[in-house]
């Protein structure tokens, strides 16, 4: 365990009393995000800053904080789906008590300018909060160069095992014990340590971080061209920043597409993706992220993301780039002849 917390310190600058083990990225950022809003109020600070395309673990947090009397100010991400340290800075009220903004989106990929809010944070006072789960491993992390004073990881988005995360809390933030019990964790999470998960989770964290620069090449080099074949689809638009993006990262929507059809016709022909989040895959309405960045409801029913990772191949993409043009097209042309799609078919 000991050694394991050094591991997981070292890959994001981090020192090793400052990582909490937790049981996920949720619980971190419930604990993260719990804490900084009891502090506040301890000092009459009851604003909190967050943004519109949160994950539920942060959204539905401060929806709780909210009906304890919080007042939530969630700040608009844009078409491109990130927001700007000046957007933040003018937000910032002399009752704020924290500022929780995600590192990178999971369900778009965009990659939000995290040192910065971090530094106009650092400069006002304010606690800063930052759900790094889809960045930890696959960008480059530093809490101090970057003004982090909390952030949450998960292990299982960096090939880990499910069922552990960490909560990094910067020396001197006292934490809420979500769970009342014994002292683990110096007291600030409660309950017996899962060992191999954390021990695979250290392994994994190291591993991904020592292979961030290679990965990072090769990876987006496969995201690339997989996104230029994507858009050579009819009526297909790419979700989230196409520059300042995930390393592996690939959002679209396709319009007159339903998106769990299409999940579906792909899981068919051995290609796993999702519609948005993993996590609300079974929920009905359209996704919050695709709502925040206005793409009409229409259009966000029929929206796919696909991640990529180191193990992939140029044949994956080629095969990718064929599955999804053809069930696509096989979709569309279905509807076609209930009369009620609005699109040209180009073959
Ligand atoms: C997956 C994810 C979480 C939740 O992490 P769990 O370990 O599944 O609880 C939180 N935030 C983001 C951005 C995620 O992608």
């Amino acid at each position: 365990m000991r050694d394991a917390r050094e591991r997981a310190a070292a890959c994001i600058g981090a020192q090793s009393r400052e990582i909490i083990f937790t049981s996920g990225g949720s619980e971190a950022d419930n604990q993260a995000i719990i804490s900084a809003a009891r502090l506040g109020a301890q000092g009459g600070k009851k604003h909190i800053i967050s943004t519109a395309f949160e994950h539920h673990a942060v959204l539905h947090t401060l929806d709780r904080l909210e009906s304890e009397g919080f007042e939530v100010e969630l700040l608009p991400v844009g078409e491109l789906g990130t927001i700007t340290a000046q957007q933040v800075a003018a937000a910032i009220r002399e009752d704020t008590a924290l500022v929780t903004v995600m590192y990178a989106n999971n369900e778009i990929g965009s990659i939000l300018p995290i040192p910065e809010i971090g530094r106009v944070c650092q400069d006002r006072d304010v606690l800063f909060h930052t759900d790094a789960v889809q960045a930890a491993g696959h960008i480059p992390i530093d809490v101090r160069a970057q003004h982090i004073d909390m952030l949450s990881l998960s292990a299982h988005k960096f090939h880990g095992p499910k069922g552990a995360g960490v909560l990094y809390a910067r020396r001197g933030i006292p934490l809420t014990n979500l769970i009342s019990g014994g002292a683990q964790e110096g007291g600030r999470r409660a309950g017996t340590e899962d060992v191999p998960a954390i021990i695979g989770m250290a392994a994994a964290l190291e591993d991904a971080c020592s292979h961030i620069a290679e990965h990072h090449a090769r990876v987006s080099t496969l995201r690339d061209r997989l996104i230029s074949g994507l858009l050579q689809i009819p009526n297909a638009v790419l979700n989230g920043d196409p520059v300042n993006r995930l390393p592996g990262h690939v959002s679209f929507c396709f319009d007159g597409v339903e998106g769990e059809s299409l999940i579906l016709g792909l899981d068919a022909q051995g290609i796993c993706a999702s519609t948005g989040s993993a996590c609300a895959s079974s929920s009905l309405e359209p996704s919050h992220v695709l709502m925040a960045i206005g793409r009409p409801r229409e259009l966000a029913y029929g929206a796919l993301r696909i991640t990529l990772s180191s193990e992939n191949t140029d044949e994956d993409v080629d095969e990718i780039l064929r599955a999804v043009r053809e069930t696509v097209l096989h979709l569309r042309s279905r509807c076609l002849q209930k009369g009620d799609i609005p699109v040209r078919m180009t073959e």
